[in-house]
C-alpha cells in the first residue's frame, strides 16, 4: 500500500490508492468518504449522503439506508484499519486514538444524541454546512410562502436564554474536537434575526463566548429584517455578524405575491443598502424556474434589475437555486390552476446558467444552490 495521509489541525485523511480517500473529523467520526467516483458524506446525524455522476455526466445523489450507511461506514473504517500498519507518526495516534475507537454501531447511534441536542437542520446555505449551527429559535415567523415545507412541523418558538446557553453547551460537548474543522456560527432556524435587539444581543454574546472568534451567520427575511434599524445592525456586526442570508426567491412583486412572500423589491433594495451601511455581507437566494416558462423571462429580468440596484459588493453571494416544487403543496395547486407550465431540469439548468452569466457581469458572485445536497 502507498499511503498517502495528511493529519492537519482540523481533519485527518487517509487515501491508500487512486481511487479511495476518507477524512475523519477529530473526533475519528467520517466526514466523507470517496470511492471509485463516488462521493459518500456523513451527517452529524450520521445519516449518508451519496453522489455520483451517470453515465451521461449528470449529477445523481441519494441518501442511503440505515442499512447501507452501515455498509459503507463498515468499508471506510476497515480501509482505516488496513492503513494502521502502513501509518506513522501523528496519522498514526490519531488512528489509534480517534479513529479506530469508532465501530459502525457507534456512530450510527450518533442519530440519538444529536437528536438530543438539535431539532432537525431542515436547511442551510451551501457555504454553511460546515458551520456550528445553534438553534437560538426553532421554525419560521411566517411559515406561509406556498412553496416552502422547511419548517411546517414547528411552530415558531424562541428559546429563553437559558435553553439557548444549554443548547449551547449541548452543541459543544456533541461536537467535541470535531469543532476544528468548522467555521462559523450559524444562528438557526429560518429567522433567527427576527428576535429583538435586546434578545439578541446576549445570544450573540452566548454564542461567540462558546466558540471564540467564530463568525456569525443567519437567514433573515425581509419582512422582520427591515424593522431593524442600521445602528441596530452595526451592533450586530460589532458583535460578530458577517453575512445574512436573505430568501430574495424573485425581483418580480406579482410573482413574490403568487408565491405569498411578503415585500417587495423595492423594499428588499433598501433593506440590503441598510445592511450594507451597516458592514454586513449578504447572500441573495434567487428560485431559477419558480413560476414555471410563463414567468421565466420577466423573474430573470426583474431579478437582475433588482441585484443591479443593490450596492453588492466581493463578500456579497447570489445563490441561484433550482426551484424544487413539491407535490401535494399549496404552490403546486396554485400552479396548475394558474396553468404555469413547469420547467423540466434541462430548461431550469439552462436558465440558471444564463442567469449566473449575467450576475457575474454585475462583477456579483453567482453560485448554484442545489438544496437536495444540503447536508448537516
Ligand atoms: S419566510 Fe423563508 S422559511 Fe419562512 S416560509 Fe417563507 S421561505 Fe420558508
Amino acid at each position: 500500500m502507498e499511503l498517502q495521509a495528511v493529519a492537519k489541525p482540523g481533519f485527518t485523511s487517509l487515501s491508500p490508492d487512486r481511487e479511495t480517500v476518507a477524512s475523519f473529523d477529530r473526533e475519528g467520526r467520517l466526514y466523507a468518504y470517496f470511492k471509485g467516483g463516488v462521493t459518500y458524506r456523513r451527517s452529524l446525524a450520521s445519516t449518508v449522503h451519496v453522489r455520483w455522476r451517470d453515465g451521461s455526466g449528470a449529477r445523481q445523489r441519494g441518501r442511503l439506508s440505515r442499512d447501507e450507511a452501515a455498509r459503507v461506514l463498515a468499508e471506510a473504517y476497515a480501509m482505516a484499519a488496513d492503513c494502521l500498519p502502513h501509518a506513522s507518526g501523528p496519522v498514526r495516534q490519531r488512528l489509534e486514538r480517534e479513529i479506530l475507537r469508532w465501530t459502525p454501531e457507534s456512530l450510527l447511534a450518533e442519530a440519538d444524541r444529536f437528536a438530543q441536542v438539535y431539532k432537525p437542520i431542515s436547511i442551510l446555505p451551501p457555504d454553511q454546512y460546515l458551520s456550528i449551527v445553534l438553534q437560538a429559535t426553532e421554525g419560521c415567523t411566517w411559515n406561509r410562502c406556498t412553496f416552502c415545507s422547511f419548517y411546517q412541523d414547528r411552530p415558531f418558538r424562541a428559546k429563553s436564554h437559558a435553553e439557548f446557553a444549554g443548547h449551547v453547551a449541548a452543541v459543544r460537548e456533541f461536537l467535541g474536537r470535531g469543532v476544528l474543522m468548522r467555521k462559523g456560527i450559524f444562528l438557526a432556524d429560518g429567522n433567527a434575526l427576527a428576535l429583538s435587539q435586546a434578545r439578541l444581543e446576549p445570544i450573540f454574546a452566548a454564542a461567540r463566548a462558546a466558540f471564540p472568534g467564530q463568525p456569525i451567520y443567519s437567514f433573515v427575511d425581509l419582512y422582520t429584517g427591515e424593522r431593524r434599524p442600521v445602528a441596530d445592525w452595526k451592533r450586530l456586526v460589532e458583535h460578530g455578524l458577517h453575512r445574512v442570508y436573505i430568501g430574495m426567491e424573485t425581483g418580480l412583486d406579482e410573482l413574490l405575491r403568487f408565491l405569498n412572500k411578503p415585500g417587495s423589491q423595492e423594499e428588499l433594495i433598501a433593506f440590503v443598502a441598510d445592511l450594507k451601511q451597516a458592514g454586513a455581507a449578504v447572500g441573495l437566494i434567487v428560485m431559477v424556474g419558480v413560476g414555471g416558462a410563463e414567468y421565466r423571462e420577466a423573474h430573470g429580468a426583474a431579478t437582475v434589475a433588482a441585484l443591479a440596484a443593490m450596492p453588492l459588493g466581493p463578500g456579497d453571494l447570489v445563490y441561484l437555486s433550482p426551484f424544487i416544487e413539491h407535490p401535494g403543496s399549496v404552490y403546486s395547486a396554485r400552479r396548475a390552476q394558474a396553468a404555469l407550465t413547469p420547467m423540466d431540469d434541462a430548461a431550469v439548468e439552462a436558465e440558471l446558467q444564463r442567469l449566473a452569466g449575467q450576475v457575474r457581469r454585475l462583477g456579483v458572485r453567482a453560485a448554484r444552490y442545489d438544496i437536495r445536497e444540503f447536508i448537516y
